[in-house]
């Protein structure tokens, strides 16, 4: 019989429970805030969410975990990341700060095809050496499932060796990772400078890299970013309706700089979720709702950019759509691990609840990847994903901001970060 774990004295527990499947509207604001109540674990489940001095009674032979008055939540699920890529591009922001533009900066060799011609130069050694300790970091911020795209590879090989890491990080960390095919995150120069470039390159996309990927199962999802000057709404269509008959999920970034139909594209698909939308047109939302795709959105990059025109969060959740949270972890325009700093600026420059953000960033993330029905809630059922905070109520996740208040997180009951020492923890 597998063992059995108790986690008791936890000031608060943050259930999240309900329907298991996107919270939209209304149903966002409550985070199933309980307080008296033990969560009890077997093997990778959690089975009990009760009366804590009753399952104590009940359950005298478990393991206790002693969560010494902070909030046990569960973990967070970040849907939206870049996490393979080579070296950081640190000396891009001071050069956006004063003023110069984007062309020039990729003139100079920065922008994103300075992170593809960095990993294509690398090894798969090299590259999960690099993203490990990222991905680490991100369960120390009480990250217990990660989406990571591939995407600054663009060549068959180098997009496979990028899904070859994601696997292997996959096997060698407790947490859950989800890997993402984005094949088609950029145009690669060597076929912006072709005349019929942009066609041979949707071509390589859905007809030599796609069956490849498919055939080896490297990847759960596949996403395109889908904007004026990238990939149009047509091309986004053709690359994501030959993923889907590939047995692939579908995001799309869509509409972060303007509406450009892209939300609206995600929608006619039902894709799982489309990302940024901070330019997302009424139609966009719209269409958003009445197909119930997730709409994740990731203010940590408006704010890295210093950009002012946030994701409109409100209008989106009060038409009925599902808003999700995620950080975009990439090296160009948000190089953040910190989760909570994310529900940070959801609350402050989204105007969401504490209990919005929290559903956000935990029921609606597991949505955004077709996982809702085994993660996201502390509930019976689900995956024992967990974080345990140094705090003595949930609204202060996202009030001490930039605080690394995370004593320890779990996936499938299995400890993937553990900074308090005095706590005991599953054998
Ligand atoms: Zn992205």
């Amino acid at each position: 019989m597998p063992e059995r774990t108790l986690f008791v004295g936890a000031r608060q527990v943050v259930t999240c429970a309900g329907p298991a499947r996107a919270r939209r509207g209304a149903e966002m604001c409550d985070a199933g805030v309980r307080a008296n109540v033990a969560v009890l674990v077997e093997g990778e489940h959690i089975v009990a969410v009760d009366d804590e001095a009753a399952l104590r009674r009940s359950e005298a032979s478990a393991e206790i975990v002693d969560c010494v008055g902070g909030v046990l939540a569960p973990g967070f699920v970040d849907s939206h990341t870049h996490a393979i890529f080579g070296r950081a591009r640190y000396e891009e922001q001071e050069l956006r700060a004063t003023g110069v533009p984007y062309m020039e900066i990729a003139r100079r060799g920065g922008g994103i095809h300075a992170s593809v011609r960095d990993l294509r130069a690398r090894s798969e050694a090299e590259l999960f050496a690099l993203a490990e300790p990222r991905l680490r970091s991100l369960a120390a911020h009480g990250v217990t499932t990660v989406e990571v795209k591939s995407g600054y590879g663009l060549t068959l090989d180098d997009e496979l060796k990028s899904l070859r890491v994601i696997a292997k990080l996959a096997a060698a960390l407790p947490m859950r990772v989800r890997a993402t095919w984005l094949g088609a995150h950029e145009i690669p120069l060597e076929y912006r400078e072709r005349a019929n470039g942009r066609r041979e390159y949707v071509e390589l996309l859905v007809n030599e890299m796609l069956p490849v990927i498919a055939r080896e199962q490297l990847a759960s999802y596949a996403d395109v970013f889908c904007e004026p000057g990238v990939f149009t709404v047509d091309e986004s269509r053709e690359i994501l309706e030959a993923a889907r008959a590939s047995g692939l999920q579908l995001k799309l970034h869509a509409d972060e700089l303007t509406a450009g139909g892209g939300a609206e594209l995600a929608g006619a698909l039902g894709a799982l979720s489309a990302d940024h939308l901070a330019a997302v047109s009424d139609e966009g939302i719209a269409a958003l709702a009445s197909a119930g795709t997730v709409a994740t959105l990731l203010p940590g990059t408006m704010l890295f950019l210093g950009k002012r025109d946030h994701a409109p969060a409100r209008r989106m959740i009060d038409a009925g759509v599902s808003v999700a949270l995620a950080t975009d972890f990439n090296p160009g325009t948000s190089p953040t691990t910190n989760f909570p700093l994310v529900l940070t600026l959801g609350v402050s420059q989204l105007h969401l609840s504490v209990g919005e953000a929290m559903v956000a960033g935990t029921v609606n993330g597991a949505a955004a990847l077709g996982l809702a029905n085994r993660v996201g809630q502390i509930a019976p059922g689900f995956s024992a994903d967990l974080a345990l905070w140094d705090l003595e109520d949930v609204r202060e996740l996202p009030y001490w901001y930039g605080a690394g208040r995370c004593r320890a997180s779990w996936a499938r009951g299995k400890p993937c970060h553990v900074h308090h020492l005095a706590l005991t923890f599953p054998r």
